[in-house]
């Protein structure tokens, strides 16, 4: 891998010192490869930039031009050469071949073997009014000027049957702007830097983020993680996320402990003001990087939505990068096949981002229970609970795509739930973690497992038992016993459980498209303080609420108020005029009865096999 990497650098050096497009160089070239140039200053106003193409060797001819219908880590078809225009093919002399576009994402070129030079217009898809809108963190951004989010995909295609050769990407960038990537860059200065890929898989997975710097960086064990932050407004800044989530970084590190698989992980923050073209934020994981794209908030508000989505990601250097199936290795642009194991990828490295901060300490235990709690009432009663797992992966970008978001819930429980009976069986010696370094031994980045497979190997690396565990309740219909895995770690559980709290509003709410609190119906305390339905609940006790806090801020209201403590619930009620007045509601607060479900506690009386399984399994 080391000396395969020397080469290609030495061959770019070289490589450079000549003019780019010559015929010359390209016949000197001793691999064949493509070669990609755009120029960032040539932006245009409207969002477009002009790729050229100087194409690798091929005798066929006719040849076909792809850009990907969907890209790993979406689970949604985006069809991307919906954002490719005027594509132009030439022969070596300048000649122009005929092109013709067989579908949204294929061209056919004749190029009677002497295809030389292919160019075409890309439109970002950030300021892209095409439907279905492309969700920022997998698209692209093209603001002259301003900001280049560049996943490579969206930009750069490849020819059918030549996905597997190397790529090189040339960027002239204007002046004062920095790329931050995990992509192998081999010449930079002032103006221009090179980039190379092996294939088109790597040149896919690593995005670069092109903007005047605000860049910071931490070391996690033996990975150099990068962040680069484009926040319009300076609100936020990439010295103080670092500065606020090293400790979490410091977790994760010891958590995997050994050595990480990527030398370089990069961090691409875009912020924007205003709404999103996909009306959501939130990120895309790569192997060697996270793009994220989130409103522009200040710093402080910032930091715990960005701290649980990079304690996701950053786990997924785990899996997929070093363990993952061949319909992830070979991965099909065009029709792909997927994976039965959304439980391995997703699941686990949702659990794994859980898990690791209870384990050192960034969260308390009873925070890392609320949240398995939350996990579990989403995938119960949101759900559909007796859906194979298997099946949902199979089938998560159709049949069973309403399903997919489960993927976060019941495949982090099925994790967490494969932790607990491997450390029961092992008394507390071998775990998830353990598991997955094993199966990252045995496997690696360039040696994917056979999809139909892993259930039997896991089973031969670890226990019999291992197998009818995955046959039931992974593979099968049956729900998972949280009772008995949580009793393991000596853990209590109770489907439903009453506790008697202060009522907060005493109604019932819905949120509207805006995320307001809209009361509903009325319950005890809320005829006491006068609420009316249609009113929107604006704040309580000061802090303003939306649908976004609400859960969070009850469970801090029933730990700070007492029985009998006055409240100061504010509304926007609709005056005679049919316009939203603030109204301020007052009256002292009583203890009301509620019914949790899926309550986790911490058993009385714990064996010493219990507490010991505890403490492997949480430190605690
Ligand atoms: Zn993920």
């Amino acid at each position: 891998m080391a000396s395969k990497r020397t080469s290609i650098i030495i061959f770019a050096v070289f490589f450079l010192t000549k003019s780019l497009f010559s015929q010359e160089i390209i016949n000197l070239s001793p691999e064949n490869r493509y070669f990609y140039s755009i120029d960032l200053n040539k932006a245009t106003g409207d969002h477009r930039i002009l790729v050229e193409l100087t194409v690798p060797e091929m005798s066929e001819e006719l040849v076909e031009f792809h850009f990907p219908k969907i890209v790993p880590g979406t689970y949604a078809i985006y069809n991307f050469g919906r954002f490719i225009s005027d594509l132009k093919a030439f022969d070596s002399e300048g000649n122009l071949l005929a092109a013709e576009k067989l579908d949204t994402n294929r061209w056919k070129i004749s190029s009677g073997g002497n295809l030389h030079k292919v160019s075409f217009w890309v439109s970002d898809t950030y300021h892209s009014n095409v439907k279905p809108a492309v969700f920022e963190p997998v698209g692209s951004c093209i603001d002259s000027g301003k900001v280049f989010v560049l996943n490579n995909y969206c930009l750069f295609g490849y020819f059918n049957g030549y996905k597997e050769i190397p790529f090189t990407i040339s960027v002239t960038k204007p002046l004062g702007f920095y790329g931050t990537t995990s992509l192998p860059l081999v010449q930079t200065d002032e103006n221009n830097d090179v980039y190379t890929a092996k294939n088109y898989f790597e040149l896919h997975d690593n995005p670069i983020l092109y903007t005047i710097p605000d860049t910071a960086s931490a070391m996690v064990v033996n990975t150099k993680v990068m962040l680069s932050v484009y926040s319009p407004n300076k609100k936020v800044n990439a010295s103080y996320l670092i500065k606020h989530t090293k400790e979490l970084f410091e977790a994760q590190g010891k958590y995997l402990g050994g050595t990480l698989p990527a030398e370089r992980y990069s961090i691409l923050v875009y912020m924007y003001t205003g709404a999103s073209k996909s009306g959501s934020a939130g990120a895309l994981e790569h192997f060697k990087s996270t793009t994220l794209s989130y409103p522009e908030i200040p710093n402080e508000n910032f930091v715990e939505p960005f701290k649980d989505i990079v304690a996701h990601e950053f786990f997924h250097i785990v899996t997929p990068l070093t363990i993952h199936s061949k319909e992830i290795h070979d991965f099909d642009f065009i029709n792909p096949k997927m994976s039965r194991h959304l439980w391995l990828y997703e699941g686990s490295t949702e659990y794994y981002a859980h898990h690791a901060q209870v384990k050192f300490g960034i969260i308390s235990l009873e925070q890392f229970l609320k949240k398995i709690q939350r996990k579990i009432f989403v995938s119960s009663l949101y759900f559909n609970d007796t859906l194979p797992f298997t099946e949902l992966s199979k089938g998560a970008l159709d049949i069973h795509k309403p399903q997919y978001i489960n993927v976060y819930a019941k495949g982090a429980l099925i994790s967490m739930c494969i932790d607990l009976y491997l450390l029961k069986l092992s008394g507390g010696k071998y775990g998830l973690q353990n598991l997955k370094s094993s199966l990252a031994e045995m496997y690696g980045p360039d040696k994917p497992f056979d999809d139909e497979e892993l259930f039997d190997v896991i089973s031969r690396l670890t226990y019999p038992e291992v197998r009818d565990f995955f046959r039931e309740y992974v593979e099968d219909h049956e729900k998972l016993p949280y009772k008995e895995f949580l009793s393991y770690a000596g853990f209590e559980f109770y489907e439903k459980m009453e506790r008697e709290v202060p009522s907060m509003i005493g109604a019932g709410v819905e949120s509207d498209s805006a995320g307001r609190l809209m009361v509903t119906e009325l319950r005890e305390f809320g005829k006491t303080l006068k609420l009316q339905a249609g009113d929107i609940i604006y704040s309580v006790n000061g802090t303003e609420l939306s649908i976004i806090n609400f859960y969070k801020y009850s469970d801090e209201f029933s730990s700070k108020v007492k029985d009998g403590d006055e409240v100061t619930v504010v509304v926007l009620r609709k005056n005679k005029n049919g316009e939203m007045k603030k109204k301020t509601l007052k009256a002292n607060t009583f203890l009301v009865k509620i019914t949790d479900q899926f309550v986790i506690l911490p058993a009385k009386n714990p064996t010493a096999e219990q507490l010991e399984i505890r403490k492997a399994w949480i430190n605690k």
